[in-house]
Formats: structure tokens, sequence, C-alpha cells
């Protein structure tokens, strides 16, 4: 049966190979790349990284290295956010704390951050969950108000901005992913980028002393492209979503992760899809968009707010059912319906063991609960067909009413 994947990036056979024909005149091919990142984040300096929480341990050693004040050591990041996130702060030899939710934008809330203990604080983490912008500029300001570094994690939000000014530019430093599921995808990978001053240096000679990717990481990545490019299809996704060797859709705390340099071949494609950034984003925007007409009346469903001046990047389409009864309901309906919808990442990170272990204060993140519970996303990718938003409002309409009333 067709079935859509909850995320991707639609590629073609030869799209991946002219990309890695360009990726084997190396300089050449990160010269284009690196080129292209600075323009979409405006800022001078970027550096392409195995993933993109390689890239986030390279920042955050980098701060520390920076920092005036060796004590401190936390790292304030959103109390719902990719795990990934809890990892590479782990990876870094620093500790997380927790700031909580505002279900309603998905990211940190202001009040939750201005409340936050900074006395150890190194740095502030965004999320930006979705291509959804967080409070950006408030957020810088808090940063800069209590005398703490800021990364600005894109990792899902490549060429979303606010009031014009890009996601990954605010603060210290910023990253992106290229990983499944990311605004462009080489199956691992992304990059640094960073406005000038002592945490860029840092950066600089973090990865200058960096090893290149192993070859059989390389070759892994490379064989796993065209894979993943042929099986997004829908009609053969349909087929290949139940194969546990894949492992999709799983999340997993894991802090061990090669940390070396993008590979000159996914480089090139990374380069090559890096031209496509806005086109990729105006076609998501649209399923968004959508997307959001079908459903913003209906009752139980809660569409994300954000303010006017944001362009997200809709690395999938979120939105909110009252529980997790309803959501797991619609979740299953969607499935039979074949549409790749999800229930984002599990758990709160309070709830995720290793994290919690590394919490100096585990004060509960109410919010980041209810997020977790009730978060819903949706595709919007190119293999998403223009009637979607009907499909998928009648899925929902055609549920029992327990999990649409009000
Ligand atoms: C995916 C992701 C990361 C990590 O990027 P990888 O390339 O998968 O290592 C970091 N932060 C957020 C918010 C992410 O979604």
């Amino acid at each position: 049966m067709s079935y859509l994947a909850p995320a991707g990036t639609a590629l073609s056979l030869s799209e991946i190979a002219l990309g890695f024909a360009h990726g084997l005149r190396a300089q050449s091919a990160a010269a284009r790349l690196i080129e292209r990142l600075c323009a979409v984040s405006s800022l001078p300096h970027c550096w392409p990284i195995s993933s993109g929480r390689a890239a986030m341990t390279l920042i955050l050693r980098s701060m520390r290295v920076a920092a005036a004040d060796q004590e401190r050591d936390e790292v304030v990041i959103p109390g719902y956010t990719c795990y990934s996130v809890a990892a590479s702060i782990a990876r870094a030899g620093l500790r997380p704390r927790l700031c909580d939710i505002d279900p309603a934008t998905l990211g940190m809330s202001v009040e939750a951050l201005e409340r936050t203990d900074f006395n150890r604080v190194l740095a502030i983490v965004s999320a930006n969950l979705y291509g959804l912008p967080d409070s950006l500029t408030r957020f810088e300001r808090i940063a800069r108000e209590r005398g703490v570094y800021m990364l600005d994690d894109g990792a899902q939000a490549l060429g979303a901005s606010v009031d014009g000014r890009p996601v990954g530019s605010f603060g210290d430093a910023g990253l992106y992913s290229f990983d499944k599921g990311k605004i462009i995808c080489t199956i691992q990978g992304g990059a640094i980028v960073a406005r000038s001053s002592a945490v860029a240096q840092s950066i600089a000679r973090e990865v200058a002393a960096l090893p290149q990717s192993s070859g059989l990481e390389i070759l892994s990545n490379c064989i796993k492209l065209p894979i993943y490019a042929v099986c997004l299809r829908p009609m053969l996704y349909g087929l290949v979503r139940k194969l546990p060797f894949l492992g999709l859709g799983r999340t997993e705390f894991e802090p061990r992760y090669p940390i070396a340099r993008l590979s000159a071949l996914q480089t090139g494609l990374a380069a090559d899809l890096g031209i496509r950034i806005d086109a990729l984003n105006e076609r998501r925007r649209r399923v968004a968009s959508q997307l959001a007409a079908a459903l913003s009346d209906l009752p139980g469903v809660a569409l994300p707010t954000f303010s006017q001046s944001c362009t997200p990047a809709y690395a999938r389409f979120p939105l909110r059912m009252l529980n997790a009864a309803a959501r797991d309901g619609v979740i299953r309906a969607l499935d039979a319906a074949g549409i790749g919808a999800t229930a984002s990442y599990p758990c709160a990170l309070i709830d995720v063991p290793e994290v919690r272990a590394m919490l100096r204060d585990p004060a509960p993140t109410p919010g980041a609960r209810q997020l977790a519970s009730q978060i819903v996303t949706l595709p919007t990718h190119g293999y998403c067909p223009e009637d979607l938003g009907e499909r998928v409002r009648r899925t929902l309409v055609g549920q029992p009413t327990r999990v649409l009333a009000t």
C-alpha cells in the first residue's frame, strides 16, 4: 500500500550521483557549501561536520574554552527536544538544565527561562522544533543580560527566519543538521555557523584538529543514501517501513557518535541541495498552509502559534490533540489511511533516565510533559499530495467523538 513517510527530503538517484560527483572535487564542494550556508545564515563562518550532534558538542566545548568562568558547566535546553541535544551535552562533559516548554509555541517559555537559575550556566540552546522558530530575539536578550552564551539549534530549521533574521544566527553560534527528516539530507551530516568572536576562534581550533570521517562511516552513509531516496517514495515506503533493521522513527539517548569532518561525497551532495533550500521549504510551507486551512476549525485540534514575523521551514507540520489517548487514536487512524503521522519524541527529557541522572536540579517541567503527550507531526515533504489536508481532515472527522471533543 502507498504510504507517506512522516518526514524526509525527496531525492532522485541522479541528484545523489551528481552530488557525489561534485564531491570528488573536495575543496570546491566544501567552498560551495560553506559559501551557501554563510549566505543562508548571514554569518561569516561555517564548518561542515559529520552530524548535527557532533556540531553541537564542538560548539559547547568551544564555549567552555572561551568562557572566563570554568565553574560554568550547565547548558539550558528545552524540556522537550531531540534527545541528541542532551547526548551532545554529555559528550561535551557538561550537564543539561531543563527549561519548561510553552506547549502552544512548542519552544522554551520565556517566563520559565527568565526564572532559570543561571549561576552555573554556560549557554542557552534553542530548538526551533519542526522548523518553527522559537522566541529567539527574547532568548538572545536573556543570554546577553545574564552573561551566558547562546547556541541557536537550527537542526530542523535551515532556511527559517524571524524578522528576516535566519534561524541559526541568533546568539554566538548555530548549527544545522543534514540527517534523515531534516531540511536537506545526506543521511548524516551537519554544519556549524558562527559570528566572529572568541567562540568562533575556539571552534576553528577544534575543527582544525578533527579527523576525516572513517572509510567505513563514509561507505555506510553513501550506500544508505540511494536506498533512503528510493524507499521514501510512497509506493515503497509502505513496504519497507516495518523492517526493524532500518530503525525508522526510533529515538534513543546515545552519546557515542563520530566527531569528524563531513566526508567529501556528502559535502558535494549538501552543496547541491544547499541551492535548493528555498524551493524545498517553499513546497513544505505550501503543504503546511493546506494542512492548517483544512484542520484549523476542528475541535480538539490545536495548531502551533507563532508570531507573524516568523517564516517557518516546516520540516514537519506539528499539531496537538487533547491528550495521549486522543493523540494515539489519531496516529492509528492516519496510519491506517497511509499517512505517516508520529508522536515525535516519546518523552519529556526529564523522563529519560540518562538525562535525569545528569541534572543538578530535576525541577518538574509540566509543559514539556504535556507537549510529549499531545503532539502529532504530519509530513510536509515533496511526496505529499495536493489533497493531503483534505485527507487528514476526513480521517480525523471519522474518528470517535471522544477524540475530537472539546
Ligand atoms: C536532529 C537534531 C539534532 C541533532 O542532529 P543530528 O544531525 O541528527 O546529529 C539536534 N537538535 C535538534 C533539535 C534536532 O532535531
